[in-house]
């Protein structure tokens, strides 16, 4: 992934091999993968990795908006390359066969304002689906 050090840097984080390597890994797959995943990848890369440092840098590197978080997937939290990193408000959908993710359009809410009687902090909201050509494959269209 040619730009990743931009992306990093860009983000506000040190660029280091091992947050390239999970950034090349990441771009390279079709499917979100898990911390486990990743640190398979590291350790056959780099002959040693750590688990909590492979946590700790895919948590570094969602907290900055570049990954971004799938928590239900499989029943694992798994990670994956945010479609468009420097938009930071952004939510996301899932196809629950292929794993592909896509942008789902504008979103109303913006953290500050009244929803409610209350005053909005923070939101987060998963969508899961059917991507258009796991449709097509499955015939799941057809209801
Ligand atoms: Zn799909
Ligand atoms: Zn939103």
């Amino acid at each position: 992934m040619r730009n990743a050090p931009v992306i990093i840097r860009k983000a506000g984080l040190k660029v280091t091999p091992v947050r390239l390597a999970i950034l090349t890994l990441l771009s390279d797959s079709v499917r979100p993968l898990s911390p486990r995943d990743v640190h398979d990848h590291l350790l056959e890369k780099f002959g040693r990795s750590g688990l909590p440092g492979v946590y700790r840098n895919l948590e570094a590197l969602a907290e900055s908006g570049i990954l971004f978080r799938i928590p239900g997937f499989g029943r694992v939290r798994r990670y994956a390359l945010c479609p468009n990193p420097d938009n930071p408000h952004q939510h996301h959908i899932i196809c629950i066969y292929c794993g592909r993710i896509s942008e789902v359009g504008e979103c109303r809410y913006h953290d500050g304002m009244m929803v409610g009687g209350y005053r909005l902090l923070t939101h987060a909201m998963q969508f899961e689906g059917i991507c258009g050509s796991c449709l097509l494959q499955t015939n799941h269209s057809r209801s």
